[in-house]
Formats: structure tokens, sequence, C-alpha cells
């Protein structure tokens, strides 16, 4: 089976998690810190805050920047539920904005739509799925129009770029994720960076049970932390995510030339950016989806439908007073398909998946 996703852990990873154990010192600690530091220097913004995942990243984010019960944050129908649950979680109120049927990111004219429709939204949380950065100059210009804060959910799109700028650089706050299927990971782990001192410092107490001076708590917070284990893997797969980034567009690039069939669409890419292909996703038309999953099922190449649902129709949103008529997503959903695009992809994998896809009929 060629496997959708694979984490790519190595020596150096065995080596670093050992040298953690036997300092005694596995919790939050100064290996944490040199995370938040290179991390933060590797993205392009001044503070990095270490999370326990990319969910209460985005939740603390949300948080540190004020945004709290009644606000109104503005987000995608059409990504991982955390992107959603995170503004729940922070008390305030999912808004939706269809997305676009060809990067799949929430579209800036829908956006305006929605700004035009509701006057008092506080915020945006904008997601860059699959790797690919949104449209940052349309969403930009919203932003100052409309005076809005803005988050970007970066989870999925480490090092990916619009225009020379990376995503994460140009919000109020941003979140990452280091599950083990994105483009870097820590086992589990997430992180804020922001620009903001203040949201920076809020984000340091509100992981941290409000804590400065030790069994001082000025607010509540949570023990959302990272420990030293996980930052150290964080630290080797950093100096190797640029390299990961490098292979999986060459996979991409493979796929582009060399999938052809008349069911299938290859991923579009907007011209200005770097996309670090978090997910290599087609289309698939005619209703032909599930059929063609199967198909690649039993060809023993892996794929995963990324979202087979848009967020607001899921059954734990049931009964909330939310908009559910997101056509695009609608159509979309339908049609989507990850194939395997991961670094440790061998030639030999990469043109047996490309085989397999034009010998559909
Ligand atoms: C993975 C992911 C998250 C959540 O990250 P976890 O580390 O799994 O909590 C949030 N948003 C998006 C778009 C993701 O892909």
């Amino acid at each position: 089976m060629v496997a959708i996703a694979k984490p790519c852990l190595g020596v150096e990873e065995k080596e670093a998690v050992t040298q953690v154990i036997d300092s005694g010192m596995i919790a939050s600690g100064a290996v944490v810190e040199e995370f938040n530091h290179k991390f933060s220097e590797y993205i392009g913004v001044k503070h990095g805050i270490a999370t326990s995942n990319g969910t209460t990243a985005l939740e603390v984010a949300l948080k540190a920047l004020g945004i709290g019960p009644g606000d109104k944050v503005l987000t995608t129908p059409f990504s991982f539920i955390a992107s959603t649950n995170s503004i729940l979680y922070a008390g305030a109120i999912p808004l939706f904005a269809d997305i676009d049927p060809k990067t799949f990111n929430i579209a800036p004219d829908k956006m305006e739509d929605k700004l035009k429709k509701y006057r008092d939204i506080k915020a945006l949380q904008i997601v860059h799925l699959f790797g690919q950065a949104c449209d940052m100059d349309a969403i930009m210009t919203l932003v100052k129009k409309y005076g809005l804060l803005l988050i970007e959910d970066c989870a999925q799109a480490h090092g990916a770029l619009f225009g020379n700028k990376k995503v994460g650089t140009f919000g109020d706050a941003a979140a990452f994720s280091f599950y083990p299927t994105k483009n870097m990971t820590t086992g589990e782990g997430g992180m804020v960076v922001t620009n903001n001192d203040n949201a920076a410092e809020r984000s340091s107490l509100l992981i941290n049970h409000g804590m400065k001076i030790r069994y001082h708590h000025d607010i509540i917070g949570y023990n959302y932390r990272m420990t030293n284990v996980a930052a150290s893997i964080g630290l080797c797969q950093l100096k190797k995510l640029d390299g990961f980034n490098k292979r999986r567009n060459q996979n991409a690039e493979y796929y582009n030339k060399n999938i052809n069939n008349q069911y299938v669409q290859v991923p579009y890419k907007q011209g200005n950016v770097y996309h670090c292909y978090h997910q290599y996703t087609i289309l698939v038309k005619d209703g032909r989806r599930d059929d063609f999953t199967k198909y690649l099922s039993a060809n023993n190449v892996g794929s995963s439908v990324f979202y087979p649902l848009s967020i607001p129709e899921q059954k734990c949103y049931e009964g909330m007073d939310i908009e559910r008529d997101f056509p695009v997503t609608d159509k979309v959903k339908l049609e989507v398909v990850s194939i395997p695009v991961h670094p440790l992809l061998s030639q030999d994998e990469l043109s047996t998946v490309a085989g397999v896809i034009n010998a559909y009929k």
C-alpha cells in the first residue's frame, strides 16, 4: 500500500529525544523556549508560543487577541473542524463564507458579502488549506477596509509563501499544528505566532494557568503546554522542513506532468504562491469520486477525502443557528480526494500512483 501520509523521523529525532530524557527535564522548559525562538524566527515573526496541539494554538490565538463571548468571527466552511471549534471555545460566534472552487480557500468576494451583511464582524479566521496560501492581497484589503482582526490557521502551511511573504506573518496572530501528518511534526503540538507583544504575553499566560510567578495565577488559564520531548523533535524537524516541502513540490510536479485521466483534474496553483502541498488534492468528476477511491484502495494506493462534509453541516452543530448553504463547498466536497504526496515517496511509488490513476476507467 502506498501510504497517504508518513512522518519523516530519523536518527536525529531519536538522539534529541534521548538527550531530553537523559537531562531529566522532560516537561516544558529550555528546549521549548528554543523551539519557540527558532520556529518564530523561521516564520519571520517576533514571538512564538508552543502549545499542546494546533487546536489549542487556535483557541489561544483568538483569546489572546481579546475575542470572546458575542464576537463574530468569519471563517471557512471547508476545513478541519478545529478551525471553527476554536471560535466556539472562545465563546465567539462563527459565520461562514463560501470557498473559491479552484483553490478551495475562503473566497474574498463571498467574505465581503458577509462583511456587508453583518457590520459587526470582529475578526477573520482564514485557513491556508492543503498548503496553499489564501488570496492575501484581497484579504488584507478587506482587513483594512472593515477594520478587522486577522487570525491565520496555518496548520497545513508551514513554510508556504504568498508573494515572498510566509503565511503566518500576515495576521494579528497565526496558529500552526505539528500533528504527525502535517508538513513537520512534534507528535502532538502547536504554536501561536504573533508580532503583537500583548497577545504574546497573554498567550504565554493562557497556556500555563495564568502563571508568571509560580502559583500566582493572574488570569484563568489552561495547561496547554508543549513538552521538551516534543520540542526536541520539532527542532530537528524544523531543520528538515524546507527539504520536506521541496520534495512535496517535486512529487506534485511529477503528478502534474504524469497524471492524465478524463475524470481527474489536478490541483490548481495560483501564480504568486509557494505551495507546500500538505495535500495533493485532485477533483474526480461525474459523480465518480467514491468509486474512484474504492478503485485506488483495491489497487493499493492510499487516499483520503478532506473533507467529506462542510463544517456547518456536521452533526455536532445540529440545532445551532448557523448558515448551512454553501454551494461551492457542497459541490467540491463530493469531488475532492487527496493522494500520497509526502516526502518519503519513492520514484517507484510515484509512478505506481500515476499509473493506477491513469488506468482508471
Ligand atoms: C490539523 C489542523 C488543525 C488542528 O491541529 P491539531 O494539532 O490536530 O489540533 C487545525 N486546523 C487545520 C486546518 C488543521 O489541518
